[in-house]
């Protein structure tokens, strides 16, 4: 079996390395060989938007499937006659634009963050009244990681701040003042068989994700998130992992944020559920049966961005697992992250609390 993957980042590197067990070759498309993926399969170099790159990987595989969302909707469907792609690619052009996402969410009932769209200088002016303060200003597109929004806290500072933007089309959102945040991770078969993930708790810093904390145990919130993403994935007929980010305010779950992908809040299942996202979007897109979802324990994943700090030191930690993308060092850049798993949550917790405590001393 021969997947193809656009985007050789470090969740095509964790999809190829969950599909080697199963005998499945992975191939990437990407414009730099010796990119995170790279050094565990191979690349075809290339543009990730060149339609002759994207023909030449899809004439090697059974199905494409993507690690990152920007890759272009009208060259995918180029790229349809040689081989399935999924998931489908209608549900990547409702996720690439936060204003469709958004629609998508009020479309099928999902609760959502209030919000107004921006397209010009005059739209500005209905935020204040509209949302209260602060306001986070979003581009609509091409934003990931914090990256593309400002927090607005004053009138006067609304033109500025979407000005910093670019000008570019963006969506002004109320500002949510949430208990936590959550996420939910589901995976939908070929026959249209659906497994879930337990919720997960979040932490952001710099609207970059610090950790992750799972099973966060609710039943009545796993219920309600679980029924939100089912009707996202009727309405795709869609086959993969797709992933919901929630805030939990007031008890409410809000959606946040739709990923159709494997996703950084999920990374905590390689070590810490019976069968990890990587393996079931693997599983899903290739049309076989879904692996359980079941937690292990309780886990605790921190991302290491910037740098990997004192390995040695990481790795004398008793039961960590290190997983390093082989990134170059750079501020904020997600260049690995590790994983403890405990039988039980307060133990979880004591460990997780040193391991942050030690990720933030080297
Ligand atoms: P996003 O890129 O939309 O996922 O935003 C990144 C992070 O910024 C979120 O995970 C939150 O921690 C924070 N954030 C984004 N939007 C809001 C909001 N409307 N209210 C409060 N915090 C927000």
């Amino acid at each position: 079996m021969k997947v193809g993957i656009i985007g050789a980042g470090q969740l095509g590197r964790m999809l190829a390395l969950a599909g080697y067990q199963l005998g499945i070759h992975s191939t990437f498309l990407d414009p730099d060989a010796a990119s995170s993926g790279g050094q565990v399969g191979p690349v075809v170099v290339g543009a990730l938007d060149d339609p002759a790159s994207l023909r030449e990987l899809a004439e090697q595989v059974d199905v494409v499937t993507f690690d990152i969302e920007n890759v272009s909707v009208e060259v995918l469907a180029d790229a349809a006659a040689a081989a399935a792609i999924w998931p489908p690619p209608h549900a990547l052009a409702v996720t690439q634009d936060r204003l469709s996402e958004k629609q998508l969410f009020e479309a099928i009932g999902i609760p959502t963050t209030s919000y107004v769209p921006v397209a010009d200088v005059a739209d500005l002016a209905r935020c204040g009244t509209t949302l209260g303060w602060p306001i986070v200003l979003k581009a609509r597109t091409l934003g990931y990681d914090g990256r593309g929004q400002r927090i607005v806290r004053t009138p006067d500072d609304l033109e500025p701040a979407w000005r910093s933007l670019g000008g570019v089309p963006a969506i002004a959102e109320g500002w949510v003042d949430f208990d936590c945040e959550l996420s939910l991770i589901a995976a939908r078969g070929s026959n249209g068989s659906t497994a879930f993930y337990p919720l997960a708790e979040n932490v952001h810093s710099d609207g970059i994700l610090f950790s992750t904390t799972a099973p966060y145990l609710d039943a009545a919130l796993q219920r309600m998130a679980e029924g939100y993403l089912d009707a996202i994935l009727d309405q795709f007929g869609y086959r993969g992992v797709l992933t919901v980010e929630f805030f939990l305010a007031g008890g409410q779950l809000i959606a946040n944020e739709l990923a159709p992908r494997v996703h950084n809040s999920g990374h905590w299942t390689i070590e810490g559920a019976e069968t990890s996202q990587f393996e079931n979007h693997l599983r899903a897109v290739l049309g076989l049966p879904l692996g359980s979802t079941a937690p292990t324990g309780h886990a605790y994943m921190i991302n290491l961005l910037g740098s990997i700090p004192g390995r040695e030191r990481l790795l004398s930690i008793h039961g960590l697992h290190l997983h390093d993308y082989g990134k170059a060092p750079r501020p904020q850049r997600k260049v690995g992250h590790g994983t403890i798993v405990a039988a039980d949550r307060s133990a979880l917790l004591e460990r997780a609390a040193a391991l942050s405590a030690a990720v933030s001393q080297l």
